[in-house]
């Protein structure tokens, strides 16, 4: 367990904000949980932090605990099927790398998410057609209301677009300590028809590597690196709309894309609105939205928390105010 006290948090989440925590504690086992415990840490203010790729910093709990943990097992196999276990503090992209060059299929497309393998289930990770609740098992995650441990289903995870049960009544009460996947060793269930992965793949051989080139390709070129433009990904969520209200904007606007949705709703891409509200590469002050992708909000270099969810809100305003639909942030704000 390592305290680092006084800390800068910008290197460690992905906005680069420049905010002060009075305490980080690096989590790396089990123990190093109860022994924070004993401790007291958890008696004040605290958040749980992965790689910081979908936070916001607006007030600085008293504690944070980076959840550093590494490891992947092998559980069980059989012709068909390899059951793998991945720690929470192991990079989501190093694990999905690790079952790529394995051969083991089915998180391929989520390619190149950054952040944690422990955050990765709190909001459903999703990209190119997949999310993770396709090959999730279960979990193990670490009570913080009596600090035992509990098993979670597939089921009991409760999964929906970009959600869970952990980010709701619970929301910040327990640790995720590990994830188990079953994936495919052959017979790979292949999703090809999001993003041209298709179009891309139609000259080479349908591999779980050349999928996996083609997204990270993809994903380079859309998305602003990191490491030069803080940003967090998506900012909002697509929004889900009824068909009476989709079929009313079709009529101004028959080429807006679509996407079926549960219960007879419609998906709309949310970078759609935001674009045709005239906001795609519109810049205020330190904050815009990315030019390839408007449903990034990107920091141009010393914004504040406050500056970016003051021009996150203007976008909603403009956004309800042009196609009355409400955009929801996909962000975590603390
Ligand atoms: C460039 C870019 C592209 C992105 N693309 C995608 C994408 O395609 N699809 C997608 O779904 N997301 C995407 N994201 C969002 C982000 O990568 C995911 O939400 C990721 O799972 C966050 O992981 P993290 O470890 O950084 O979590 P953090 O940002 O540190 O935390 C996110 C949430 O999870 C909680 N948390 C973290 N670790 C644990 C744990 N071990 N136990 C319990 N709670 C925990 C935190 O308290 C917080 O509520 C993108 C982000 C960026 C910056």
């Amino acid at each position: 367990m390592k305290i680092l006290n006084n800390i800068s948090l910008k290197s460690f989440h992905t906005f680069g904000v420049d905010v002060n925590a009075s305490s980080l504690i690096e989590i790396e086992s089990l123990s190093d949980i109860y022994t924070a415990k004993e401790k007291s840490c958890f008696n004040g203010s605290f958040y749980i932090l992965g790689g910081g790729s979908n936070v916001l910093f607006l007030t600085i709990p008293e504690v944070i605990f980076k959840i550093c943990f590494k490891g992947i097992s092998i559980i069980k196999e059989d012709d068909d099927y390899i059951w793998i276990t991945v720690n929470a503090g192991e990079n989501w992209d190093d694990f999905v790398r690790y079952c790529v060059e394995n051969n083991y299929g089915g998180v391929e497309n989520l390619s190149y998410i950054p952040g944690t393998a422990g955050a990765a289930p709190i909001q459903n990770i999703g990209a190119y057609g997949t999310e993770i609740k396709d090959t999730l098992q279960r979990l193990n995650a670490l009570s913080l209301t009596d600090f035992s441990v509990k098993e979670f289903s597939n089921k009991e995870c409760a999964f929906g677009y970009r959600d869970s049960f952990f980010k709701h009544k619970e929301n910040g009460q327990w640790i995720v300590l590990d994830s188990t996947y079953r994936l495919t060793k052959r017979n790979h269930n292949w999703v090809l028809n999001y993003g041209n992965i298709k179009s891309f793949i139609e000259n080479k051989t349908l591999s779980l590597e050349n999928i996996r080139n083609i997204v990270i390709q993809q994903r380079t070129a859309k998305l602003p690196d990191v490491s030069v433009l803080g940003n967090a990904g998506s900012f909002f969520k697509n929004p889900i709309i009824s068909t009476e209200k989709f079929e009313q904007l079709k009529q101004s606007y028959p080429e807006i894309p679509f996407f079926s949705a549960a219960n007879q709703k419609i998906k709309v891409p949310a970078a759609w609105f935001i674009e045709h509200a005239g906001l795609k590469g519109f810049k205020k002050g330190n904050v815009g939205t990315y030019v390839n992708q408007p449903l990034v909000i990107v920091n141009y270099g010393g914004a504040t928390t406050t500056e970016i969810i003051e021009f996150a809100k203007m976008i909603v305003r403009n956004v309800s105010e042009k196609f009355d639909v409400e955009l929801e942030m996909e962000v975590n704000i603390v």
